[in-house]
């Protein structure tokens, strides 16, 4: 029996999450997979987080909180985006939800008609588009050049444009590519921006204490202020805090628009676990250092794999700026055959195969957009990562 609605009919299930359910299936029956699908830190949450959690839930906070957080997360909000991305918000311009990932959807449940267009840069995250086509809205998607990290540019953005434009979505450090925009490039964007009252940017900085180089993660509100009422800054405490399970995203945003996601999540998610939220203070109130820390890890994993896997025949590791992710492209794999003599014809052929004769669970970049490349999570220990270039190196030498 089909039980699906139709508008589920064009919508797309998480491949990255299909991919690390195959992997957690696999590994439970005991085979030796080496998972680098999954999109959530190897690190701990912190002993802090879990303490301030504890003493919440034995204090008897475990009742519904007002939809958009309690007053104490939402200070703590506040206080983060002043601190981290010079941006000033008051009570009724953020609110807190189940993940960033709710934080998108009930966005654009709040403001999207049928029909309104949403920009989504690719490579993108693969629950961009589908979002978007479940509040039936319709997925622009476009692409910058590979030499700058696909990032998008003022006419790229431009020629994107329409009457029916109502988002535009960026996400910096990106998922999959670990793309940073700079000043001047989200100052272009701005330009363009500001020529079309009707369109409204959503910024997702999920990734932003994850970067390396020394670079600088802009928020697009602080870089463009006068557009502050037409953004939406979107973070969460998942990737910064290694709190993944918690649940728990935030925004600022103008008023309304803030107004228009909280009556969304009251109809639908409601309040959101009061145990999570007193961790998610303590973690954007308590030690920040730690942070910087745990990106440097990253930082010397992305090295590690980018220099192993620099001279593998067939396949070229795009170098990300931050996230914890390495995008490979794999053209040249495309038309070779494996020892099973499977030809490989796409890249979720190289995906399977790679899991097939590697025993390494990559996602494969069509999810995001782009063909072909294939996803790798870093954010597993160096030993792990270590094992999964010999695989990989191993699998394809053994191509014809
Ligand atoms: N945004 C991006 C770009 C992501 O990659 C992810 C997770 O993979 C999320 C949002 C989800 O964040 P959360 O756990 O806060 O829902």
């Amino acid at each position: 029996m089909d039980f699906a609605a139709d508008r589920l009919l064009s919508v797309a299930s998480s491949a990255s999450e299909g991919a690390s359910q195959k992997a957690r299936e696999l590994i439970a029956r005991g085979v030796d997979v080496i998972s680098l699908a999954s999109g959530e830190p190897d690190f701990e949450t912190p002993a802090h987080v879990v303490d301030a959690a504890d003493k919440a839930m034995r204090a008897g906070q475990t009742r519904y909180t007002g939809p958009g957080g309690t007053p104490e997360l939402k200070k703590a909000v506040i206080e983060k985006f002043k601190r981290d991305n010079g941006l000033n918000y008051d009570l009724s311009e953020v609110i807190a939800s189940a993940g960033a990932k709710n934080m998108v959807f009930l966005a654009l449940m709040a403001t999207t008609n049928p029909g309104d267009e949403v920009i989504v840069p690719a490579p993108y995250w693969v629950s961009y588009t589908e979002m978007t086509k479940l509040v039936g809205g319709t997925p622009v998607v476009i692409k910058g050049p590979e030499n700058n990290g696909f990032k998008i540019d003022a006419d790229i953005l431009e020629g994107a444009i329409t009457p029916r434009s109502r988002w535009l979505l960026l996400n910096s450090p990106s998922n999959p590519n670990g793309t940073v925009y700079r000043r001047e490039e989200l100052e272009a964007l701005a330009t363009v921006v500001r020529r079309y009252p009707q369109l409204l940017v959503m910024t997702d900085e999920i990734y932003e204490h994850i970067v390396f180089d020394g670079l600088e993660v802009l928020s697009f509100a602080k870089v463009a202020p006068d557009l502050k009422d037409r953004t939406l800054t979107i973070n969460g405490v998942s990737k910064s805090y290694a709190m993944t399970g918690w649940r728990i995203g935030f925004a600022g945003g103008a008023a309304d628009l803030i107004k228009a996601m909280s009556k969304v999540q009251s109809q639908t998610v409601g309040a959101i676990s009061s145990i999570s939220q007193a961790g998610a203070v303590a973690a954007l109130m308590g030690p920040q250092d730690f942070l910087k820390e745990r990106s440097d890890i990253f930082q010397q994993r992305r090295d590690k794999v980018l220099a192993r896997l620099a001279h593998v025949p067939h396949i070229r590791c795009i170098r990300p700026s931050g996230a914890f992710y390495l995008f490979v492209e794999c053209k040249s794999l495309i038309g070779k055959k494996t020892a099973k003599g499977i030809t490989l014809q796409n890249d979720t052929d190289v995906a399977e195969f790679l899991l097939d004769e590697a025993l390494v669970v990559v996602v494969p970049g069509s999810a995001y957009g782009i063909s072909p490349y294939f996803r790798m999570s870093i954010a597993t220990s160096m030993e792990r990562l270590d094992a999964a270039c010999d695989r990989i190196i191993r699998a394809i030498e053994g191509l014809r």
